[in-house]
């Protein structure tokens, strides 16, 4: 078992995430068996509270754990399952290990961050090792240097004295900015990012330089020199310029999954890169032309809190052969100015989950506007809701229809929680029906997807809005909540109450992403 750490220095959001799921593919093309996760050192216990504003997308895993969009890259850029114990912060390690002393687990003993604290990140290193994995990556989350993420870092250093050096890899990315007065890269806060880690006793073993500028001979040898990497050890990461997913060859270019399995003496297959220049070719050179799909969503102007939207679209655009142009558009807007001033160019509509009732009405007529204009559209959760109300409210008149989230008093309650169900976190059944379009998309009758509401809609309502039109596609066998409708008399207008954005890959886009895009495709080229 190998264990590598990544950690980053001089600024956040320099794509750690990205570089760690990076290297798990590319450590997967050589066919070795890997799991990423990540630890993260803020104290809140996981991302499931936390404002789409602060945190950006909440990414969820089958086993219903809320965690860090990071998780999101992992999985994308790899094979691995993840679970809760993928996903740590030191808010979970702080209220284990409280928990643990209530319960006089110390037996009166100073409960201190060294080693209490550090041993409980350990364990949780021991725990993500246990199955059938070749390598172990796990990210550090934050800069080092920071408070917070002392522990942590003392914890890994404990760690590879007690697993054995030669079975760890302490990898380091770092941003060297480009000053354009002087016309040149710094090198000096990744060296003193460096210094940090080095205080703490870990000597990274490679350095990844994020940078929007080569770096030549001359810098990397002086990299090298400060930072007491080998010189073959400095790894340049430029910005990409088409896609995220055009990082495992570059990485590749660059030596990275040689320098890791030589340094960690492991013996792996040569790597196979032709998934990845397929996908690559595909997303900078697609033979089927663009779609215009529109996201109506209310934070929109967030880079992160659709992220897996985001990604997921640009999946089905590489599943379609074509190019994914993504207009977002907040539903307030549409609320204000009306549906078709902004709708009128695009080719799909895409309405993406959402909690409380900010923006609703936007998505109501952006749902009303999709359907009348025979628009390719696709609902997810909120989305799907949405598209349950509009069509009570429009074609079966219920005009006051409404989720009991918006008006708790509404008469015509299409929405509401059913009596014994909390939050439906994670995996679950869903049995798609015969003559669906969902059935047709993935081709199959038993799916799981991943799910995150507290609504569903109201069967109560079913046998009502199928007469008038509204197919029910899917329903959960063990529950018979409702998975996903359709409208009949349109060519394809889908809601459904998961997230199928949790689980689509650049290298297997989803089904029903595609299917969308592929409609919207139809649409574009007529
Ligand atoms: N707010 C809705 C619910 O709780 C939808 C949730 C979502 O879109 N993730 O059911």
């Amino acid at each position: 078992m190998k264990y590598i750490f990544i950690t980053g220095g001089v600024v956040s959001s320099l794509g750690k995430g990205l570089t760690s799921g990076a290297l798990g593919a590319l450590l997967e093309t050589r066919n070795l068996k890997v799991r990423i996760q990540k630890f993260d050192p803020y104290l809140n216990v996981d991302p499931g509270m936390m404002s789409p504003f602060q945190h950006g997308e909440v990414y969820v895993l089958d086993d219903g754990a809320e965690t860090d969009l990071d998780l999101g890259h992992y999985e994308r850029f790899t094979h691995c399952k993840l679970s809760k114990f993928n996903s740590v912060s030191s808010g979970q390690i702080y209220e284990h290990l409280l928990q643990k002393e209530r319960r006089g687990e110390f037996g009166g003993t100073t409960v201190q961050v060294i080693p209490h604290v550090t041993n409980e990140i350990k364990s949780k290193l021991y725990a993500a090792s246990k199955d059938d994995i070749d390598v172990l990556i796990t990210e550090i989350g934050g800069t080092a240097g920071d408070i917070e993420g002392l522990p942590f870092l003392e914890a890994l250093r404990q760690f590879a004295l007690e697993v054995g050096r030669e079975n760890v890899l302490f990898v380091h990315i770092a941003l060297l900015p480009y000053l354009k007065a002087a016309g040149e890269l710094k090198s000096k806060p990744a060296q003193h990012s460096v210094i940090k880690l080095r205080e703490i006793g870990i000597q990274p073993d490679i350095l990844i330089c994020r940078t929007e500028k080569p770096i030549n001979d001359e810098m990397r040898q002086k990299l090298s020199l400060f930072c007491n990497v080998e010189r073959k050890a400095v790894i340049e990461e430029m910005d990409v310029e088409h896609s995220i997913y055009e990082l495992p060859l570059r990485l590749s270019e660059e030596g990275l999954d040689q320098l890791v399995v030589d340094k960690l003496h492991i013996n792996a297959s040569a790597s196979d890169m032709k998934p990845w220049e397929d996908i690559t070719r595909k997303i900078i050179s697609p033979s089927s032309g663009e779609v215009k799909i529109a996201v109506v969503g209310k934070y929109i102007d967030l880079q992160d809190a659709y992220k897996s939207i985001y990604e997921s679209l640009a999946h089905a655009g590489i599943g379609n052969d074509c190019s994914v142009k993504v207009i977002r558009l907040d539903s307030e807007d549409i609320e204000k100015e009306g549906a078709a001033k902004y709708l009128s160019e695009a080719d799909g509509i895409l309405i993406p989950g959402g909690f409380g009732d900010r923006g609703i009405k936007g998505k109501i007529l952006a749902a009303q506007y999709a359907r009348e204009n025979k628009i390719p559209y696709l609902g997810i959760c909120l989305g799907m809701q949405i598209t349950v109300i509009e069509y009570a409210r429009n074609v079966l008149g219920l005009s006051d229809a409404n989720s009991t989230e918006f008006d708790e008093e509404t008469k015509n309650p299409v929405v509401s929680i059913p009596s014994d169900e909390g939050m439906r976190r994670g995996s679950y059944e869903c049995e798609l029906l015969d003559g669906s379009l969902a059935k047709q998309a993935y081709g199959q009758t038993i799916i799981h997807e991943r799910h995150r509401n507290r609504y569903e809609f109201n069967n109560d309502y079913r046998e009502r809005l199928e007469s008038a039109g509204l197919r029910v596609a899917s329903i959960n066998p063990k529950r018979n909540f409702v998975e996903i409708v359709e409208v009949k008399n349109h060519p394809w207008m889908v809601g459904v109450q998961f997230h199928p954005e949790f689980q689509s890959k650049p290298s297997k886009p989803h089904p029903i992403f595609c299917a969308f895009v592929g409609e919207a495709l139809k649409k574009a080229s007529k």
